[in-house]
């Protein structure tokens, strides 16, 4: 049977709503005050964008959300977003000094968002464009999160940026593939007019290597960076995999964002293949717009799931089944051709791979399959674009993590293209290292780092100390101050 909206508005709204509210006043101010302002404090050292929390913490203290939203914007651009969509108990709550005396970090994310969500609300302007322009031109290949960092990072330092992005709108993952209940699209959709308000172009629609040519960049270009994220999807490569029911769990997360809820289309028993967190955030959601059955199929155990315990803490909570150590081996079709159960294998772990055991199959009754089995690197695509660009076994783009630079000249790399795939925080933080490199580049400056955001005057680490922070070009800290930060 075709799927169909299970929800009216009311219900789907509510089921959507924000899974995290943000703090009032009263409660952003007893939460800051639990903050003890750690000198050499960890949860800076284990932000990849290097945010000086302790300071951004201690102005919602003192009654100043505007000045930490300051303190937080200008070392990350997506700081709204990355309050609501980092996994901060790996990163800057899991390193905080509180958790391991009262055994409940400080909530860094919703102080963060306290902070941001103010000056978002209220249209207070806390970032300026340069002063300055430096007649240098950058094209931004990705109009995602490293790209978006990069953008802002150069914009900043006077030079003139432009972002092509193939989507009609920019912020990437951000805009289109994040859980709604996490973030709506309007979060995203605001901080890339943030960008903009620092003078960034933005051109939509356009399709590097097809509406635009690398060599046509090159000439009119100063530096090129390359944030184009992945490719979409793996394949299951079984039979019926090709039936109308059988979806990638991105193109059903977006159409949550690109349509009303309440007209988003849902099968009344869903299957999930995977187990990372965008296969959390397919099921929670398919349960949450009316499925009657949410199951999440993963081939092996719940312990061996990369997706994080409270993604997967969550998905019970609302009701999702967990069907482990099973693979799907066929998806089932109807006399219509609409898909009307998936057939499963038991399997066993055997010298570390996952492996069918013969004769131990069945099949799930359901009307929609959404896979999430991870997006393949862009190989094709990539050498394509730059036939010389060096990638790594695994197809991902061989880049300095300090600088962003790649093998070609005024060629640099950062984000998901670069890394393999990680967090939104840590494209970010390499957009923002390669602009970083890419303003060093221009000014044959050499650039040494890591440290954390000289902009906010906190102390530096030790070099080679392996701290994932921004590298520091120390001749730009003049240039940040004449910029007004
Ligand atoms: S580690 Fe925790 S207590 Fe220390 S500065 Fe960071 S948030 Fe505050």
């Amino acid at each position: 049977m075709a799927l169909s909206p299970k929800l009216g508005p009311e219900q789907a709204a509510a089921n959507m709503a924000d899974i995290a509210p943000r703090f009032t006043p009263q409660e952003a101010l007893i939460e800051a005050n639990r903050c003890l302002f750690c000198f050499d404090a960890p949860c800076i050292q284990a932000c990849p964008t290097g945010i000086d929390i302790p300071s951004f913490i201690q102005k919602i203290a003192t009654g100043n959300p505007t000045g930490s939203a300051r303190t937080i914007l200008s070392a990350n651009i997506l700081g709204a977003s990355c309050a609501r969509v980092c996994p901060t108990s790996v990163l800057c709550e899991g390193a905080c000094v509180v958790l391991d005396r009262e055994g409940k970090a400080v909530q860094i994310g919703r102080l963060q968002r306290y902070a941001t969500d103010h000056v978002y609300d209220n249209k207070i302007q806390v970032l300026k464009p340069a002063a300055k322009k430096s007649g240098k031109k950058i094209a931004v290949l990705g109009g995602g999160p490293a790209g978006l960092g990069c953008a802002a990072e150069l914009a900043q330092l006077g030079h003139d940026v432009t972002i092509f992005e193939k989507k009609p709108q920019g912020g990437g993952l951000n805009t289109y593939g994040i859980a709604y209940y996490k973030m709506p699209p309007q979060v995203s959709l605001a901080e890339v007019e943030l960008v903009k308000s620092l003078g960034v172009q933005f051109k939509y629609g356009v399709e590097v290597g097809k509406d635009v040519q690398i060599a046509d960049l090159e000439k009119q270009f100063d530096a090129i960076f390359v944030g184009l994220g992945l490719g979409r999807g793996h394949q299951m490569n079984i039979p019926g995999e090709n039936l109308p029911e059988v979806v990638q769990a991105l193109d059903f997360i977006e159409t949550l964002h690109t349509a009303p809820l309440h007209k988003v289309a849902v099968g009344a028993r869903v299957a999930v293949i995977g187990g990372g967190n965008t296969a959390i955030d397919a099921v929670t959601q398919a349960k949450r717009l009316g499925a009657e059955k949410a199951m999440l199929i993963y081939r092996r155990t719940e312990a061996e799931m990369s997706a994080y315990d409270f993604e997967q803490e969550l998905a019970k909570r609302d009701g999702c089944e967990f069907v482990l150590n099973a693979a799907p081996v066929e998806v089932v079709a109807d006399c219509n051709g609409h898909v009307a159960g998936l057939k499963l294998a038991r399997t066993k772990v055997v010298n570390g791979k996952a492996e069918i055991i013969p004769g131990q199959e069945w099949v799930e009754p359901v009307d929609m399959i959404i896979k999430a089995i991870g997006e393949p690197k862009q190989v094709e695509l990539l050498k394509r674009l730059f036939p010389k660009l060096e990638l790594d076994k695994r197809g991902a783009i061989v880049y300095d993590k300090q600088t962003g630079a790649t093998n070609i000249a005024k060629v640099f790399a950062g984000g998901d293209c670069a890394n393999g795939g990680r967090e939104v925080v840590n494209a970010v933080g390499e957009g923002k290292k390669a602009a970083r490199g890419i303003h060093a580049m221009f000014a044959n400056q050499k650039v040494v780092g890591p440290i954390q955001d000289s902009r906010l005057g906190v102390k530096t680490a030790p070099v080679g100390s392996g701290l994932d922070n921004p590298i520091r070009v120390p001749e730009l800290e003049k240039q940040y101050e004449a910029a007004g930060h």
